[in-house]
C-alpha cells in the first residue's frame, strides 16, 4: 500500500475516534499517536512516552483494531510502540478528515513532553454548554460560587464526586475557563492549574527521576487555584497521596483555592490518607446524582442543537430512555449519529440510529422480555395472556396487542420478525402497522397515550 492511501485511511480512522471519545480525551491521549508503517499485516503505532502507549493500548487498543481491520482487513494486528527515532513516520496528521468538526478555539498542543503541570481545558467544557437540572443543580452552583470568588469562606475546598461521566470534569473546566477569562472577584489575573490525579502522580514520579522535585514543588505551590480530577486515583500510591497532601496544605493556608473530583465522597474514599480525608470535607462537599430522563433529554437537545445535523425528537427520546446510565455514554452515542451522518452523508431516523448504534443499545438494553411486555400490558387492559397471541381480531384484543407490539419495538432490541414470531407467527409488516397505528392513537388520544407512557414507565423501571 502506498503511503498516501495509507494516510488517508490512518486519518479517517483518527476522526472516527476523536467523534467516538470526544475531544478531551482524543487530545489527551489519541492525538499524539503516529503510524510508523504497515509490515505485512500488522501496522505499529507510536506514541512518546511507555507510559501513554500502555494507556492507549489498554483503553483504546481494540477498538483501534476493530477500526484497522474495517478499514483495511489486511491488517490484522496492531502494535503499539514507544517512539523512536530511528523511523519516518507517515505524516499522517496534518490529514484530519475534514468532515469531522474540529473544537472550537483548539490550540496546538504538543504531546505529553512539555515540562508545565497543566493539561489543556477542554474549550466544550464551559459553564455555557452545562445543562443544569435537579441531580447537578447544587454541584452547579457551587462551581459557579467557586468561579465567581476563588477561595472564599465555606466553599475551599470545593469537593465534587459523582459517578463516572456525570459532569465532574466539565465542572472543573467551566470553572477554570471562567477564571482564567475573567479574572478572580477583582478582576486580576487567577493562574488555574488543573491536572488529573493520575497526571500529578506521573508528573511527580517523572520529576523524582530528573531530579525535579523542587521545580515541581513550585510550579504546583505558585498556582492561585489548583484543580486535581479523579482524586480516587491516589489510593494506595502513598508517597503521591503524602506529596499532595502536603501541597494541598500549603495552598490552603496560602488562601489559595483549591477544587477536587472524585468518584466518592471523602468519607466513602477507603484507603485515603485519613488527614487528607478530614482536610477534603472542610470545605464544600457537592455530589452529582444519576440523571433523570428530563436531565437526558435537555443535554441532548442542546448537543443536537450544536451538532448541526438534524436530529428528530423521536430519536432523542429514544436515546434518552435507553442510554441511562452516563452522560458520557449519551454523548458518545450521538457522536457517533452524528459522525455516521457526516462521513456517509446520511439522514438519521430512528432506524439509521439503531443500526449504528447496534453494539451500544445492546450493552443498554434493559432486558425488558417481549413476554413480560405482553403480561403487563394484557394486564393492564385486563385480556388474557393468551389472546394476546391468539388469531382473535376483535378491537377489545387486537389494540392492547398493538400496543405491546409497538413496546416490544421500544424497549427491546428485537427486530420487526422477531416481534411478529412472538405474537402468534404474525408478519412484521403487522408489527409495523401496529407501531405506526399506535403512534397515530399516541398523538389523537391524550388519554391513550398516558396509558401507553405508563405501561411503558412501568416495564422500565
Ligand atoms: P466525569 O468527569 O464526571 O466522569 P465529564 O465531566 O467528563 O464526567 O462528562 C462526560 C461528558 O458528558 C462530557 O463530554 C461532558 O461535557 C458531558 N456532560 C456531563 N454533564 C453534562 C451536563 N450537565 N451538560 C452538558 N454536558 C454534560
Ligand atoms: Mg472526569
Amino acid at each position: 500500500m502506498d503511503k498516501p492511501q495509507l494516510a488517508t485511511i490512518w486519518a479517517k480512522i483518527r476522526g472516527i475516534l476523536q467523534a467516538e471519545v470526544g475531544d478531551a480525551e482524543y487530545r489527551n491521549w489519541l492525538r499524539p499517536m503516529t503510524l510508523v508503517g504497515v509490515v505485512g499485516d500488522e501496522a505499529a503505532i507510536s506514541l512518546p512516552t511507555a507510559f501513554m502507549r500502555d494507556w492507549v493500548r489498554d483503553h483504546h487498543g481494540a477498538r483501534v483494531n476493530t477500526l484497522w481491520q474495517t478499514e483495511w482487513p489486511e491488517v490484522r494486528r496492531v502494535n503499539f510502540v514507544v517512539n523512536n527515532v530511528a523511523h519516518s513516520p507517515v505524516e499522517a496528521r496534518a490529514a484530519q478528515p475534514a468532515e469531522i468538526p474540529k473544537p472550537r478555539l483548539e490550540t496546538e498542543e504538543k504531546p505529553d513532553t512539555r515540562p508545565d503541570i497543566a493539561v489543556a481545558l477542554d474549550p466544550r467544557f464551559t459553564f455555557e454548554a452545562f445543562v443544569v437540572g435537579k441531580p447537578n443543580e447544587v454541584a452547579h452552583a457551587c462551581a459557579r460560587r467557586v468561579a465567581e470568588q476563588p477561595a472564599c469562606h465555606g466553599f475551599n475546598p470545593l469537593f465534587l464526586y459523582g459517578g463516572v461521566g456525570l459532569g465532574k470534569t466539565h465542572l472543573m473546566h467551566a470553572i477554570a475557563w471562567e477564571l482564567t477569562e475573567r479574572g478572580g472577584a477583582n478582576g486580576k489575573p487567577v493562574s488555574v492549574t488543573y491536572l488529573s490525579a493520575e497526571k500529578f502522580m506521573y508528573r511527580f514520579i517523572a520529576a523524582i527521576r530528573g531530579h525535579q522535585t523542587i521545580q515541581f514543588k513550585e510550579q504546583l505551590r505558585g498556582v492561585d487555584v489548583l484543580m486535581v480530577d479523579d482524586l480516587q486515583f491516589l489510593i494506595g500510591k502513598d508517597n503521591t497521596q503524602e506529596e499532595f497532601f502536603h501541597t494541598f496544605n500549603y495552598l490552603v493556608e496560602a488562601g489559595k483555592q483549591i477544587v477536587i473530583s472524585a468518584d466518592k465522597s471523602p468519607s466513602d474514599l477507603n484507603g485515603l490518607d485519613n488527614r487528607l480525608r478530614t482536610r477534603l470535607g472542610c470545605g464544600m462537599v457537592a455530589d452529582l446524582h444519576s440523571t433523570t430522563y428530563e436531565l437526558r433529554i435537555s443535554i441532548l437537545e442542546s448537543k443536537a442543537a450544536r451538532a448541526g445535523v438534524p436530529i428528530p425528537p423521536k430519536v432523542l427520546e429514544f436515546l434518552a430512555h435507553k442510554i441511562t446510565s452516563s452522560v458520557r455514554e449519551l454523548e458518545g452515542a450521538l457522536n457517533r449519529l452524528v459522525a455516521h451522518a457526516n462521513l456517509f452523508g446520511r439522514v438519521i431516523t430512528l432506524e439509521t440510529t439503531q443500526e449504528v448504534l447496534h453494539d451500544i443499545l445492546r450493552a443498554h438494553d434493559r432486558k425488558v422480555t417481549i413476554e413480560e411486555i405482553q403480561k403487563k400490558v394484557a394486564e393492564h387492559y385486563n385480556i388474557s395472556q393468551t389472546e394476546m397471541t391468539s388469531a382473535r381480531r376483535a378491537r377489545a384484543v387486537a389494540r392492547p396487542r398493538q400496543v405491546a407490539m409497538y413496546l416490544s419495538k421500544q424497549l427491546t432490541t428485537r427486530s420487526l420478525p422477531e416481534i411478529g414470531r412472538k405474537f402468534g407467527n404474525r408478519d412484521h409488516t403487522t408489527v409495523m402497522h401496529a407501531v405506526s397505528r399506535v403512534n397515530e392513537l399516541m398523538q389523537a388520544d391524550g388519554d391513550f397515550a398516558e396509558g401507553v407512557e405508563l405501561l411503558r414507565r412501568m416495564l422500565e423501571s
